[in-house]
């Protein structure tokens, strides 16, 4: 991309867990345990952290070819709970004062120090980071998307994180528009958030299925072709219903995660149940929608929120869509065809990775007619009301300049 654009909206980010990874030690380039380890000693002595999380090491590109161990951690801290993820986000190392921490019915090893899926998958909310540091990972966050050209965002959050960017918004740090989504479980303390000038509660976000990666997205036509299974429906029609009079009472925004054809064939049904329908609700993802799914969804008017890097990330031929379905996979991500039927989209990156120019380059590219769009139809995708009096300037697809209201809040050193 060159030229002059809008700025760009991401319709669906986790942008204070990216800020929080910021803020924490990064391992991916360590070369050896030792390496790894004088990195976590130096924060654990040099910070003022109660909590030491450090992230992404992959003990394959290590010398010794071992996980790290709780003794070696120990030796680190007795006190100071440290945790150490590796890259897959599947698997962590805790000392013994952070296995401790670990709630029961978790799935760890207490003996060896290691954890396993969820209590790793949802580590921030084990290991709550500080409100100070969730503070300091949004600021970190607004850099980095500003360096992008996002002025606004729709971000995935808890109670905590919107209370964290109202209060900085307060203070006139946040330059960006924020809109968050409080997750359901979170239901309970969602009157209690208020809004400001730049950060507005606008809805609640649902999950109705898991992954392809995991195979846990739940599908029907699209079947997985290297297992059995056919993935896990974590909600019925009937909750959706419940949640849309919920949220139309209310004035919130539902925003419902179903990749799978299965589940969106669920999400449908709740909305073909509950009947006419006010607010802009959106289905997140809608990767794998049959013909009849994507009419039904755009004669309804729902807005599907979509992530046009997916297409390049695991469309192409050998990827992982291919892996999971066979031949069937060409049809995944159908933009083209959807917004042809007249279908409303709004892009995101769900942050693989953030960048609305990886995301624009790889909708228009799209190996198959039926997901392929315009550049100029895709930047629109990309953009909203926030991009109003906004500017980003692009060369050689690399933000040089970013501005909003007429000032520059980002330029490239070198520019
Ligand atoms: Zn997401």
């Amino acid at each position: 991309m060159d030229g002059v654009f809008k700025g760009f909206v991401d319709h669906h980010t986790h942008a204070v867990s990216y800020g929080i990874k910021k803020t924490r030690v990064d391992l991916s380039k360590t070369r050896s345990t030792s390496e790894a380890l004088s990195l976590v000693r130096k924060e654990v002595e040099g910070s003022g952290k109660k909590i030491v999380i450090a992230e992404d090491w992959d003990e394959t590109l290590w010398e010794e070819r071992e996980f790290p161990k709780k003794e070696e951690l120990d030796n680190i801290s007795r006190e100071k709970p440290i945790i150490m993820r590796r890259i897959c986000g599947h698997i962590a190392v805790g000392n013994t004062p952070a296995m401790d921490m670990i709630p029961d019915g978790y799935m760890v090893d207490k003996e060896m120090g290691i954890m396993y899926e969820d209590v790793v998958l949802y580590l921030n909310e084990i290991f709550k980071p500080d409100y100070s540091e969730i503070k300091e990972a949004i600021l970190m966050m607004q850099e980095d998307f500003l360096s992008l050209g996002i002025v606004g965002i729709n971000d995935i959050c808890i109670p905590e994180y919107h209370r964290a960017y109202t209060e900085l918004d307060r203070q006139g740090k946040i330059l960006i528009k924020v809109k968050t989504f409080i997750t359901d479980v979170h239901m309970d303390e969602i009157n209690s958030l208020e809004n400001t000038g730049h950060v507005e509660l606008a809805g609640i976000k649902i999950f109705t299925d898991g992954s392809i990666g995991a195979r846990t997205a739940a599908v029907k036509e699209f079947k997985y072709v290297d297992t059995d299974g056919n993935g896990i429906l974590l909600k019925h029609r009937e909750y959706i219903k419940e949640m849309i009079q919920f949220a139309e009472e209310k004035g919130f925004v539902l925003a419902i995660h179903a990749i799978g054809d299965r589940a969106i064939g669920e999400v449908l049904a709740g909305f073909r149940e509950y009947g006419d329908f006010n607010q802009p609700h959106r289905i997140e993802h809608f990767e794998l929608a049959t013909d009849d799914q994507i009419k039904e969804a755009v004669r309804m008017g729902i807005i599907l929120s979509m992530q046009p890097n997916f297409i390049k990330n695991w469309s192409l031929s050998g990827g992982l869509y291919e892996d999971a379905f066979g031949e069937k996979y060409k049809k995944n991500n159908r933009v083209g065809l959807i917004l042809r039927s007249g279908g409303h989209i709004v892009f995101g990156s769900d942050g693989m990775p953030y960048s609305p120019v990886y995301g624009i380059n790889s909708v228009v590219s799209a190996p198959f007619e039926e997901q392929r769009i315009e550049m100029q139809q895709a930047i629109e995708l990309y953009t909203d009301v926030e991009s109003e009096n906004t500017e980003v300037i692009i060369e050689n697809d690399l933000v040089m300049e970013t501005l909003i209201d007429g000032k520059i809040v980002f330029r490239r050193d070198d520019a």
